[in-house]
């Protein structure tokens, strides 16, 4: 176990920067995923700390070890990837024994280490199979296994559970957490699934064009995003967003140039402070909105555009002026397209968003 310190990490290929000014510390034994869209640079990140990348500057601290000028060999981390590389000649046994045996390790050590990696993962009936009698979830238990023999200070994992289906993703990412939880090796995990990263991370650190955007935990970048495309990326289906203009008449709103108004509590108001003259975006969640059928003084009128039932719940795409709102309803709402209703908001779910430096206002 090491606790993982990136300060000031650079890594330019050619002119491009891939990764900016990157500050940050991973705690020892803690999981922690690196989330972001194609191209964000968490994969660069992740070769960094590995070593199969030389950053441009900054440094990366393992445990005690600054290891910026070490090999990847010498870093005592483990990496899986998205593709297993599983020996095909070899038997799952010999494929996690593998490593101990590069190693020079002796005979009785490496099956005690093989057994106890195989008890972990649940893989001790397919120790004697070859890759291609196996499939897609068990070669990515020993690809996994593979790793945990060599124990580690830290895991490294980019995308490993992206070729498995749905089911059997949903499986291993649960496998993955409780691994992870009882071994307590700290574990760096790379992928741009938001899934992924909300149910099985302490902590997720987000990126975007090789900047970090915020590092908190699940709870805190749904619930708190830090910046606006952290607010557009986490959550299903995206955050509502429109830009307005704060008018201070009786009760202080946000307005857009149509009818889209929200009355803002005293709280928002004083956080607007020095924003109040320029545009800013609000934000609000589907699940923040909630439909009036009934609408009173004070509810925002709405037409209904478009549902999209989806069992447990139902999606409302609702019109205001010329945009539109997602809403969550319950399934037991029945509302037809055009009729004419209103919502309200849960205030204090709301967000806004500067718009030059899109950092929370609150
Ligand atoms: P993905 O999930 O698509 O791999 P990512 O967030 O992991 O996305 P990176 O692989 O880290 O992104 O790539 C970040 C940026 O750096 C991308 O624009 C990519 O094209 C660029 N890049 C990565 N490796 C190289 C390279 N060897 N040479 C030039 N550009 C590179």
């Amino acid at each position: 176990m090491a606790e993982i310190v990136i300060q000031n990490l650079i890594k330019k290929y050619g002119d491009f920067t891939a990764v900016k000014n990157l500050d940050l510390t991973i705690r020892d034994g803690e999981f922690i995923t690196l989330l972001g869209p194609s191209g964000c640079g968490k994969t660069t990140t992740l070769r960094c700390i590995a070593g199969l990348e030389t950053q441009t500057s900054g440094d990366i601290k393992i445990g005690p070890r600054v290891v910026n000028d070490l090999k990847a060999g010498d870093r005592d981390i483990a990496m899986v990837f998205q593709f297993y590389a599983l020996y095909p000649h070899l038997t799952a046994y010999d494929n996690i024994a593998f490593p101990l045996r590069a190693q020079k390790m002796e005979q009785t050590a490496v099956n005690e280490r093989v057994k106890t990696a195989a008890k972990t993962l649940k893989i001790e009936y397919l120790l004697n199979k070859r890759p291609n009698k196996l499939g897609a979830g068990e070669q990515q238990r020993v690809a996994l296994g593979r790793a945990m023999v060599r124990r580690p200070q830290v895991y490294l994992m980019d995308e490993p559970l992206t070729n498995l289906d749905a089911k059997l993703r949903s499986e291993m990412r649960m496998e993955l957490k409780r691994l992870q939880r009882e071994v307590g090796t700290t574990m760096v995990y790379v992928t741009h699934d938001q899934t992924e990263a909300l149910s099985m991370s302490q902590r997720i650190a987000i990126m975007n064009l090789g900047v970090l955007q915020q590092v908190g935990t699940p709870l805190d970048v749904y619930n708190r995003p830090a910046t606006l495309f952290v607010a557009g990326f986490i959550g299903t289906p995206p955050m509502n967003f429109v830009r307005c203009k704060v008018v201070d008449g009786d009760i202080p709103t946000l307005r857009d140039e149509e009818s889209f108004v929200y009355k803002l509590t005293p709280q928002q108001r004083a956080a607007i402070g020095s924003h109040s003259s320029a545009e800013l975006v609000f934000g609000i969640r589907a699940e923040d909105i909630h439909i009036v059928p009934e609408p009173s003084a004070g509810d925002l009128p709405v037409e209904v555009f478009l549902r999209e039932p989806l069992g447990d719940e139902i999606i409302y795409d609702l019109k205001v002026g010329d945009k539109i709102f997602r809403a969550k309803a319950p399934p037991t709402l029945r509302l037809n397209n055009g009729d004419k209703v209103a919502v309200s908001f849960d205030t204090v779910r709301a967000h806004a968003y500067d718009t030059q430096t899109e950092q929370a206002i609150f």
